[in-house]
């Protein structure tokens, strides 16, 4: 192990390490439509800020994006609403599970962070704004496209009906912050529109390319689109380090030390600032909801590439 070594033998190596892994963690189940997929998939894809692409495994496998859509919409909402964003969501890691409702009473309504569920549908809201459901999602997926540079990004209609029938718990934290009035259109649309961002399928290698930007100051290296201004890019990181785990963000920080976002389906956004956006799946998780395999990838490829940011 060294940091001098290639990007391209550093992913290869945690490829071939990962392969006695496959299949480690549970599939999350608690909605129905995810707990199908295959366990034993495992795919990762890193690009750097100079546009050398790599990958191992199943990187051109779709995945359901999950949690790591918060990203986006957070990106969006930002660029929407500017800092009056903050004035409705904390920055501030919760300790609770991603789908608690505990600190809201006490708070007012006004969630933690953005990336537990209570502040996504706050954002999401925000992105909604004014708009129908149907126009807010094509947002989603259309800036998801144009990031990634490939039209084959949909959502999982299957997906988004097993969230929809089952999502008790985010409709009672909807509605728990409309009774606040912190959140301002309607619940349904406003749950439609975050089961549908939660069901896009993506892959690593569309991801990893999608989040590029977050490694480059906002502005997408290849591209040269300046997706978000440099202040806004340094915020969604800071976040992404401090929350983006849920109540695993301190052990990430400790073992990875770079801005990561989780999903439910499996997948993991990772930024190594100034160098390179990696994105991994491995459908199984541990017990606070994060790939277990693919938290173990990322922790082997920064520690080869000496990518920390401490
Ligand atoms: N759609 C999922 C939910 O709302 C997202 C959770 C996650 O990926 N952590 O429960």
């Amino acid at each position: 192990m060294s940091a001098s070594e290639s990007l391209a033998d550093a992913v290869a190596a945690v490829g071939r390490e990962m392969q006695a892994h496959r299949g480690e963690g549970q599939v999350a189940d608690y909605i129905p439509a995810l707990a199908r997929v295959d366990a034993n998939r495992f795919g990762l894809a890193a690009i750097t800020c100079d546009g050398e692409a790599v990958e191992t495994g199943d990187a051109w496998v779709p995945f359901s994006i999950q949690s790591i859509s918060k990203v986006f919409t957070l990106t969006l909402a930002l660029e929407r609403l500017g800092e009056g964003l903050w004035a409705r969501v904390g920055r501030e890691p919760s300790g609770s599970r991603f789908n608690s409702i505990v600190q809201l009473e006490a708070e007012q309504g006004v969630p933690r962070n953005p990336f537990i569920n209570a502040g996504a549908i706050v954002v999401t809201d925000a992105v909604l704004a004014g708009r129908t459901p149907e126009v807010a999602i094509a947002d989603i997926r259309d800036t998801l496209r144009r990031l990634s540079e490939t039209d084959a990004i949909d959502v999982d209609k299957e997906v988004a009906a097993s969230e929809a029938e089952t999502g008790y718990r985010n409709f009672a934290l909807a509605n728990f912050m409309k009774g606040f009035g912190n959140i301002h259109g309607p619940v349904d649309d406003v749950l439609t529109t975050y089961f549908n961002q939660c069901s896009l399928r993506i892959t690593c290698r569309q991801l990893a390319r999608a989040g590029l930007f977050l490694a480059n100051g906002g502005k997408d290296p290849i591209s040269g689109e300046q997706v978000v201004s440099a202040e806004h890019a340094r915020r969604i990181n800071a976040i992404m380090l401090t929350c983006g785990h849920y109540d695993a963000s301190g052990d990430f920080a400790f073992k990875v030390g770079l801005p990561g976002k989780s999903g439910v389906g499996g997948g993991i956004l990772l930024i190594a600032p100034g160098r390179a956006a990696v994105a991994v799946w491995s459908p199984g998780l541990n017990a606070v909801g994060n790939s277990q395999v693919g938290t173990l990838a990322l922790e082997r490829l920064a520690a080869r590439m000496g990518w920390s940011v401490f």
